[in-house]
């Protein structure tokens, strides 16, 4: 059987049959996987911490004819998630991260971009960048990547450059300005799109705007939420975690 090997994020593992573990990683070049690492449960394993989510790694696995679950064979370890795993909010985001990945990204569709995202955000929380601005970070570039992100900049009814307040419109797909809009429920202020324009120029480990508050990241998720769960059709369960 011919091994595929490929650098990967490991998503999260679950236990299977006595012995081993379910893996689901997101690999650079084939994207979302699913495999079975044999005796990844037993004490003193081949796989040592290599399996912990949220670990970059170089996978080996291969494939059974007409299997969805491919098997991992070995799996080295390139960079430690340990000191993400001390913090119960980055545990969170992490968490949240996961879920969406696996929810939204086809199986076994490589994209590349997404791959540099979670690394990029895995290191930038290991070099201290605080979460809650790592969690608007990420659902950003994630709604861009999946081809979901509004024009926050445009009045899709009227054409007109926003220059206030606008709300995003009922399908999600783009905003409407103050004339325009009937149904006022998430709201896109100026500071938002201020935060927005921030994320979009700038690295995951740069500061973050200090002119923006706390309060203005938090509203910011709301408009970012109201996207996934419209596309998503459910509330992401992991999105209950987050609390800021
Ligand atoms: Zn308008």
């Amino acid at each position: 059987m011919p091994i595929d090997q490929s650098e990967a994020v490991i998503l999260r593992t679950q236990s299977f049959a006595e012995q081993d573990k379910l893996v689901v990683f997101f690999s650079r070049e084939k994207g979302l996987v699913r495999g079975i690492a044999k005796g990844a449960r037993k004490f003193n394993n081949r796989f040592g911490s290599s399996l912990e989510p949220f670990s970059v790694v170089r996978i080996f696995y291969y494939e059974k004819e007409r299997q969805d679950l491919v098997t991992v064979s070995n799996c080295d370890l390139l960079e430690s998630a340990f000191e993400l795993f001390r913090d119960r909010r980055t545990i969170c985001f992490f968490s949240y991260l996961a879920e969406l990945t696996e929810k939204f990204s086809p199986y076994r569709a490589g994209e590349e971009k997404l791959y540099r995202l979670l690394v990029s955000l895995i290191r930038a929380a290991r070099a201290g960048q605080r979460v809650e601005y790592l969690v608007r970070y990420f659902e950003y570039w994630f709604l861009k990547i999946n081809g979901i992100l509004p024009d926050f900049q445009t009045c899709q009814k009227c054409h007109r450059q926003i220059s206030n307040t606008a709300w995003l419109e009922p399908q999600k797909d783009g905003v409407l300005c103050e004339r325009c809009a009937r149904e006022r429920k998430v709201e896109l202020s100026p500071p938002l799109a201020r935060a927005i324009n921030w994320v979009r120029k700038n690295p995951p480990e740069a500061n973050p705007d200090p002119e923006l508050k706390p309060g203005d990241w938090k509203k910011l998720g709301q408009v970012f939420q109201a996207i996934i769960i419209f596309h998503l059709e459910e509330r992401p369960r992991t999105l209950d975690l987050l609390d800021f």
